[in-house]
């Protein structure tokens, strides 16, 4: 009879810390080359945030032309573009496609899997990685490094340190800390002497002091089929139609994460940031004035507005919170307060209810290949970076990207240390 006996494990020569899409992605460009990678994740299960995405359909990536998308990420324009080079959104479908899930574009541009989850693309994606030979340890806390450098991991009250060649950072951003990036890695890094932005949230919501009565009848009201419009810190207009959503505590929903990143700037610069609703954005000014020019005989304001205008519910609501009874009065005026309603915004969202954060580890620590320059064999991933970008799949597209660069990098850099004659 013959004993097997137990394989001896090849070393670790890649640890990964943080299992979200970015640092999959790295871990998944090493184990491709055949090295061995060990992936640690705080939580009880990894890709909760890509799991929660998935929620809303998972918007992996969009599908509108590689300029416009690659100005998505301003101001980081060059250097997140540079990532896109080496993995773009069509790399991104062929990708997922390669994992047996097929995606489609829908009527906005924005690309799903036909199944519209998350969860189907993580087994799989799970599935091949560990075909690979990636060891998963979740439960395990990174909480910084010990004096020689080693990395210190919590995992069931007790310490431990581990280490290898390669180290990949893809800790995430700092908002819904509840799936796990909880951005508590910020202040470690600092006190590495590693340069990162201040966390701001990025796709949040704003606050408004609503008046009781509006905010009992209208709050969770969708406001559909609206325009947004704000002049820029730089003087440039900037206008979107779309949906939000009234939230008890101010606004939140697509509409306002897309004006998001231009009304936290100015609020942060300026102390607060106007906006104007256009509540009849496929009407022109004057085609409403010849609509309210109907009146009839004693209609009172609501019953021509109701009646003429078809404007009610939320619409009407917002209308009656944002302006006073002597604006709402004057017919000569209503067309344009109609068309440019608006409303002060003086306080973003908490951080931790944003989608996304900008801010992060500083690009000057950084060499193209998303090493840190300080620390050579580390690289950073993800949206722990200094980068922002709107919804619509570009914040995924990102993550990925920059995993595949880092996870490429960090290849190469395994290989040229193990072939010391190349170094001569
Ligand atoms: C509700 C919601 C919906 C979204 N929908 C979309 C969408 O449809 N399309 C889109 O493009 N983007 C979407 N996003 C954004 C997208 O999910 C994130 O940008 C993306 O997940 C970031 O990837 P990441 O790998 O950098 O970080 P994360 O996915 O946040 O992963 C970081 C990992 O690091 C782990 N970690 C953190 N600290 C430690 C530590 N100290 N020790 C060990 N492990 C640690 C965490 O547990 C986590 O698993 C959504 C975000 C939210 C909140």
């Amino acid at each position: 009879m013959t004993v097997s006996q137990p394989q001896p494990q090849a070393p670790i020569q890649a640890i990964v810390i943080g299992a979200g899409p970015a640092g999959l992605m790295a871990a998944e460009q090493l184990v491709q080359a055949g090295i061995s990678v060990a992936v640690y994740d705080a939580m009880p299960s990894v890709g909760r945030k890509l799991l929660r995405a998935g929620i809303g359909g998972l918007n992996l990536t969009h599908a509108e032309n590689k300029a416009d998308f690659i100005h998505r990420y301003a101001p980081q324009v060059d250097k997140v573009g540079a990532w896109l080079q080496e993995f773009d959104a069509d790399a991104l479908r062929l990708w997922a496609a390669d994992l047996g899930i097929e995606t489609f574009v829908g009527s906005s541009g924005r690309v799903f899997p036909s199944a519209k989850k998350a969860a189907p693309l993580l087994r799989a994606w799970l599935h091949r990685l560990r075909a690979g030979g990636t060891q998963f340890h979740v439960r395990h806390r990174w909480c910084g490094w010990d004096d020689q450098g080693g990395l210190l991991f919590s995992h069931a009250d007790k310490q431990m340190v581990v280490s290898a060649p390669v180290v990949i950072y893809a800790l995430g951003g700092g908002s819904w800390a509840r799936l796990g990036s909880d951005g508590q890695w910020r202040s470690r890094f600092i006190d590495r002497g590693i340069q990162c932005a201040p966390f701001r949230p990025s796709n949040g919501g704003f606050r408004y002091d609503w008046r009781v009565a509006f905010r009992a009848e209208q709050a969770g009201q969708p406001l559909k089929s609206v325009a947004l419009a704000l002049t820029r810190l730089d003087g440039s207009a900037w206008r979107k139609k779309g949906d939000a959503v009234i939230a008890g505590a101010g606004l939140e929903g697509s509409l306002i994460y897309a004006a998001s990143a231009a009304i936290r700037d100015q609020i942060d610069q300026q102390g607060s940031c106007t906006v104007h609703w256009d509540l009849f954005p496929d009407k022109t000014a004057a085609q409403l004035a010849q609509v309210l020019g109907r009146r009839r005989a004693g209609d009172s304001l609501s019953t021509l507005l109701r009646r003429q205008l078809k404007l009610t519910g939320v619409k009407l609501a917002l209308l009656k919170e944002l302006s006073s009874k002597e604006q709402m009065g004057r017919i000569d005026t209503l067309p344009s307060l109609l068309k440019a309603l608006p409303q002060c915004l003086t306080a973003c969202r908490d951080l931790d209810e944003a989608i996304s954060t900008a801010g992060g580890v500083e690009f000057d620590e950084l060499t193209a290949g998303l090493m840190l320059r300080q620390l050579p064999g580390h690289f950073c991933v993800g949206e722990m970076l200094d980068w922002e970008a709107p919804t619509g799949g570009y914040l995924l597209t990102a993550c990925y990207a920059s995993g595949v660069v880092a996870g490429r990098a960090a290849r190469d850099y395994l290989s040229e240390r193990s072939d010391p004659i190349d170094n001569l």
